[in-house]
């Protein structure tokens, strides 16, 4: 499960979840992303911020476990390294590895290091709002990458880290949006304050 979790929220947790039951996981790891090649980024909270968040929102599920491989690794940060270092961890077991993430991550994904082996050596569990229109993945990939893509519809996925952030520079609620221990975290924190975070 891979995210930059700014912050994580009950949106990623509900697709992790239906994932893991959906596709029969035995765990999901959510990896915070380190330092993302690809594009222009807008300033995130602190690598460990967000990688604390995501320990406290996954804590209680037995299923769930947090991955620093990204925030370790010097260097940017390519998903296919994140999935080779998971198949060579497990190399005994010769596992079958899903990479999820959201829709609008995977649309960018012929950007990404080495795409077409990357594909090969993963499954991307695509996460999307229900009704959400996934030509445009189609016609960005071609049939034959589309058809390697699983698609997730979401409900939870309403929400979303970015209108979070704004939330909280307006000084509107998150209740509800994300576990308790989160949001006392970010407060204790006094995370994403700054209009910089929006
Ligand atoms: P992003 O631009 O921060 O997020 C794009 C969209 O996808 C946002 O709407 C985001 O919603 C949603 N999203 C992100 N992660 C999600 C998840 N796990 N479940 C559901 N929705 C999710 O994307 P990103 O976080 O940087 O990238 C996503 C993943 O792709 C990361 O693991 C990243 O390392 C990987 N990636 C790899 C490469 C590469 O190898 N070259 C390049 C780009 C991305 P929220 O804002 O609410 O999360």
């Amino acid at each position: 499960m891979g995210g930059t979790f700014d912050p994580i929220h009950y949106g990623h947790l509900s697709v992790a979840e239906q994932a893991r039951c959906t596709f029969r996981l035995h765990q999901v790891a959510f990896i915070p992303s380190g330092n993302p090649p690809h594009k222009e980024r807008r300033e995130t909270a602190d690598p460990e911020h967000r990688y604390l968040m995501t320990v406290l929102a996954t804590s209680a599920n037995p299923r769930f476990a947090v991955s620093r491989v990204e925030l370790d690794r010097k260097g940017p940060s390519y998903a296919i390294d994140t999935v080779r270092f998971y198949l060579n961890l497990h190399k005994d077991l010769s596992p079958q590895i899903f990479f999820i993430t959201g829709i609008d991550a995977v649309m960018e994904i012929l950007t990404w290091r080495s795409p077409e082996e990357f594909l090969s050596l993963c499954t991307i569990i695509s996460a999307t709002r229900p009704g959400y229109d996934a030509g445009k993945l189609r016609t960005i990939l071609g049939d034959n990458l589309f058809r390697k893509i699983k698609m997730l519809e979401a409900p939870a996925l309403a929400i979303s880290s970015t209108d979070i952030r704004s939330r909280i520079c307006k000084g509107l609620p998150i209740k509800y949006l994300l576990p308790e221990s989160v949001e006392h975290y970010i407060y204790k924190n006094r995370l994403y304050n700054d209009k910089t975070f929006k």
